[in-house]
């Protein structure tokens, strides 16, 4: 996009992201106005993802639905990590696959494809839009090993005794997206850490070791063995968008490690910038401050709240309603809050599509209306505030001066961004005992008698009974006190 549109746009059209790349909140201009190119960082499928892993998905997922509300076309990738990443970032330990593979007696294989379904299964229940391309590491080793060839062939590249490392002094700007001190690690001093020329080297291709038991392991011209963790999303990413593209999202913990990595490995391979806009989420914490965490022991998934009768969209209202650069807290009283609220909103659209029934929606004129969907856009606009978004919702739902017809569009509108799968809630079906329903079809006689009194004196039965009439063009509905 040229200076001049970029003048030109709409002031509320113009969507802000802060960028870890610089700290600062920039207006967003793509590279190709026509498509969005976008990269998430998947899960690594060793176990269920807890509920703090889906909130960095969550995330990726607002930010493509606030683009696509802004009125862009995304094409958004995810890689799934099913090998290389081991127990220890430091590129030691067990891979966690092979390791949750022995625990479970099966092989990796079978532990990638298990947590595979279940992680699409949780995603979509929490209203996060499938990607248009999910790629597994194991599927790229060929366009890995590529990318390691053309890293050695521009001597980035080192041999150990153990694997192939990536020699991050040959990389001036390694470390900038993390504002590392790299000189005060590296001091151009050789520093040797288990066979690494420098602290912050890292492994690009690991060799199996003799006499170890790997399920996947492939042959290279290194050796035989696999991938390093962060080698898959450069090569992944650069394949499905280009050496050059415009968003990468992934949790706070990704940036000092894994994304300068990345930026590292992509970068020095091409000699041209990697990505424009980096956006990482904050981290889901106990009520106790401690991250969710399955070494720490205290994680939570989508079946647990399910098992406690709590809807997964209602995780998701309680992720919308703290910014994402903000640490969300949460615990029992924290959820049930949430989910009280959320129940509220599901009645007050129920209540508002009885009464404005079957129509069609068209453009937004009144005034009033306009004003609310102007704050709201520009909410999730100013770098995905979507807090300020909700509050600006529920002040709509309580003004006056809007109608309901007003008011059940732009909770339909406003849902593009939220996900909140407003359109698809059902009326809750109440049982009813036979005997209150004997009462109500007296009720419908005695009305049509005119016998007025006899009517009443039935409704306050009923009510009696712990049931609300209301008369609908349709006939009586009966809805709980
Ligand atoms: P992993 O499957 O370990 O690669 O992590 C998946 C994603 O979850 C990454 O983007 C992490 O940054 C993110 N993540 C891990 N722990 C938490 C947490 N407690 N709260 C929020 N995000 C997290
Ligand atoms: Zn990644």
């Amino acid at each position: 996009m040229s200076l001049e549109e970029l003048l030109n746009m709409d002031e509320k059209a113009k969507i802000k992201f802060m960028n870890t790349l610089g700290r600062k909140v920039e207006i967003f201009v793509p590279i190709n106005k026509k498509e969005i190119k976008m990269y998430t960082c998947g899960p690594t499928v060793y176990s269920r993802a807890h509920i703090g892993n889906m909130r960095a998905y969550i995330f990726a997922d607002i930010v493509r639905r606030v683009l696509e509300y802004g009125g862009y076309k995304v094409k958004q990738v995810m890689n799934i990590t099913d090998v290389g990443h081991l127990t220890s970032d430091a590129d030691e330990g067990e891979d966690k696959l092979q390791k949750s593979a022995r625990e479970q007696k099966t092989t990796a294989w079978e532990i990638s494809k298990k947590y595979t379904t279940q992680f699409l299964d949780d995603a979509s229940k929490l209203n996060i839009q499938p990607v248009h391309v999910l790629c597994k590491a194991t599927d790229h080793i060929p366009e890995q090993i590529k990318l390691i060839k053309k890293l050695e062939q521009k001597g980035f590249t080192y041999t150990t005794s153990d694997g192939v490392y990536y020699d991050t002094s040959k990389f001036p700007r390694y470390g900038d997206l993390a504002k590392l001190d790299i000189r005060g690690l590296q001091a151009g001093k050789r520093i040797r850490v288990g066979g690494k020329r420098n602290k912050t080297d890292f492994a690009l291709w690991k060799f199996s070791k003799t006499g170890e038991r790997r399920d996947m392991e492939w042959n290279s011209p290194w050796g035989k063995g696999f991938p390093g963790w962060h080698l898959e999303c450069s090569a992944m990413s650069m394949k499905y968008l280009g050496e050059t593209f415009d968003i990468h999202t992934g949790g706070i913990d990704h940036i000092p490690i894994h994304h300068t990595n990345e930026i590292a490995q992509s970068e020095g391979a091409t000699g041209r910038k990697f990505v424009n806009y980096w956006l990482h989420s904050d981290f889901l914490v106990m009520s106790d401050q401690e991250k969710m965490s399955k070494s720490l022991g205290n994680v939570v998934n989508l079946g647990t709240l399910e098992e406690k009768g709590i809807d997964p969209l209602a995780y998701r209202y309680l992720c919308l309603g703290a910014h994402y650069r903000k640490r969300l807290l949460f615990g029992e009283e924290i959820l049930k809050n949430a989910s009280n609220t959320f129940n509220r909103l599901k009645g007050k659209f129920l209540e508002l599509k009885e009464n404005v029934g079957d129509v069609q929606l068209g453009e937004m004129e009144s005034q009033i209306g306009r004003k609310y969907l102007d704050s709201f856009r520009s909410s999730v606009f100013n770098d995905l505030n979507t807090p300020q978004a909700l509050a600006v919702m529920w002040e709509m739902l309580g003004d006056n001066e809007i109608s309901n017809f007003d008011k059940y569009r732009l909770l339909l509108n406003f849902d593009n961004v939220s996900g909140l799968k407003l359109d698809k809630i059902q009326p809750e079906k109440i049982e009813v005992d036979r005997e209150i329903y004997q009462l109500l079809k007296k009720r419908e006689d005695a009305r049509q008698d005119r016998n007025w009194k006899k009517a009443d004196k039935l409704r306050g039965e009923i009510y009696n009974s712990g049931f609300i009439i209301e008369d609908t063009p349709e006939g009586p509905r009966l809805k709980k006190r």
